[in-house]
């Protein structure tokens, strides 16, 4: 098995990490999907409100390709369709039905898995709503199934602190695992397992199944920057990726024919007053996450990443594709912009200046940004930092500039959105927002959506 070095990143040596500890939640009243943050998705209902449902029955397609549904997380009356600014639909809310009828799929089992032509399993993961879960690099949109990709990332684990951890969410789910290898193998000519080449207790049987160790600080993890590191060819471009988590979830649609709802998740930060793993469903209401678990009033919530998630709050409800609640105190601005003059150990900078740089403790987060926006001092530690061996401030100058041609040579494409780059900028400029934006501009002109 091959380990490949990755470097540059940045060691996230946040505090607040979740324990393995996993703990089952009650089952909701209420749960939802919430298209909002499903990228470059648009929306179009397929129920209306006071509707009866199914657990499993489509509540939206996507208008660019009909086939692509999201199903219900649960059975029983549409109790609400919110919709935001330019009528953006937000949240479909179902208050579920004491016993749930699920809707039910076609079932393969493991000895069809063998040979079952690749258009009949595209069929089955569209018609069980699991599409999107598999995406395609650069742009990670879902894959497009018109053609195989020449390789899929499977990304076990992740260099972000607040992430749940695959011996917790794999544990007892080995058989089940294997299973979904084996559906994705008929997708692919080549699946790669990655795991961290250190710091990963995966049970002996799934260890044998990891194909890619990486070795790195984040986001090492991320299967663009594995891809940069390994690719030979311009083909590999397009290689598809899920997480290992949703793994489990695809091979549970194909081998029982129902949609899966479990989902665990973790709950950390810093402002978490109980951080570990949860048990619960698809779609949860925030609330039910984080209800008598917070040290703080003035809280941030973030689904996702703590530098690419985004925010929500008890109010709203788990994302699709999320599996982390991070909770960070919003921070005192006038207290924390003297800390742009003294050192400190609290809280998290790059540069030497100050002492938290030489401190091995975990540095405590907050949603302040240390200081206002100033211009680039040409410092360099945007490009110290990415994984990708881009030179952001050049790129995000481009982008400015609207020179697009400029700012693919600086490597737009290769960018994997980790954010690190406006996390180290002393400036305090919005260098990976500007990509990203850029990013998806160009994907979506580029595709025609
Ligand atoms: S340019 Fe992209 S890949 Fe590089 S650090 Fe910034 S967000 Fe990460
Ligand atoms: S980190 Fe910020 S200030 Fe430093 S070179 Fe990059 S953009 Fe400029």
């Amino acid at each position: 098995m091959n380990t490949i070095r990755i470097p540059n990143g940045y060691n996230l040596n946040l505090g607040g990490r979740p324990s393995a500890d996993v703990e089952s939640l009650p089952e909701p009243a209420r749960l939802a999907l919430v298209p909002e943050h499903i990228p470059f998705v648009k929306p179009r209902l397929s129920v209306a409100v006071d509707q009866t449902v199914q657990l499993g029955a489509p509540l939206m397609e996507d208008k660019r390709n009909a086939s692509v549904r999201f199903l219900s997380p649960g059975a029983g009356r549409i109790a609400e369709i919110n919709f935001g600014p330019r009528r953006v639909i937000q949240e479909i809310v179902i208050e579920r039905d004491a016993k749930e009828e699920p809707v039910m799929f076609e079932r393969i089992t493991e000895s069809e898995l063998e040979t079952i032509p690749r258009d009949r399993l595209i069929d089955a993961i569209l018609t069980g709503g699991l599409w999107p879960l598999i995406r395609e690099l650069p742009y990670r949109d879902y894959a497009r199934m018109d053609t195989a990709p020449p390789l899929i990332i499977v990304s076990l684990g992740s260099l972000e602190p607040f992430q749940p951890l695959p011996q917790v969410y794999l544990a007892g789910k080995e058989t089940l695992f294997e299973y979904g290898l084996k559906a994705l193998r008929r997708l692919a000519p080549q699946v790669h397992v990655c795991a961290p080449a250190t710091g990963n207790s995966l049970p002996s049987r799934l260890s044998t199944l990891v194909t890619l160790r990486y070795a790195g600080r984040y986001p090492a993890h991320d299967p663009g920057v594995i891809l940069y590191r390994i690719k030979k060819s311009a083909e590999l471009n397009r290689a598809w990726y899920i997480a290992g988590q949703d793994v489990l979830l695809l091979a549970h649609l194909l081998k029982t024919g129902t949609y899966p709802t479990e989902r665990n998740i973790v709950l950390a930060g810093p402002a978490a007053a109980t951080r570990k793993h949860f048990l619960t469903r698809l779609g949860v209401p925030l609330a039910a996450i984080t209800g008598g678990r917070t040290k703080d009033a003035n809280l941030r919530h973030i689904q996702g990443g703590v530098l690419t998630g985004f925010t929500g709050s008890d109010g709203t409800y788990l994302g699709f594709f999320e599996s982390a609640v991070n909770l960070l105190p919003e921070g005192n601005r006038k207290g924390e912009l003297l800390g742009l003059f003294r050192p400190g150990f609290r809280r998290p900078s790059y540069s030497r200046a100050f002492a938290s740089k030489l401190s091995k403790a975990e540095l405590v987060y907050d949603c302040n940004i240390h200081g206002g926006d100033r211009a680039c001092i040409a410092c360099g530690y945007c490009a110290q930092v990415c994984p990708v061996d881009i030179f952001p401030q050049f790129a995000y100058k481009a982008v400015l500039a609207g020179e697009v041609e400029e700012s693919l040579e600086h490597g737009l494409l290769d960018c994997v959105e980790c954010g690190l780059c406006s996390y180290v900028c002393p400036s305090k400029i919005e260098l990976a927002q500007t990509l990203r934006k850029a990013r998806a501009d160009y994907y979506i002109e580029q595709s025609k959506v």
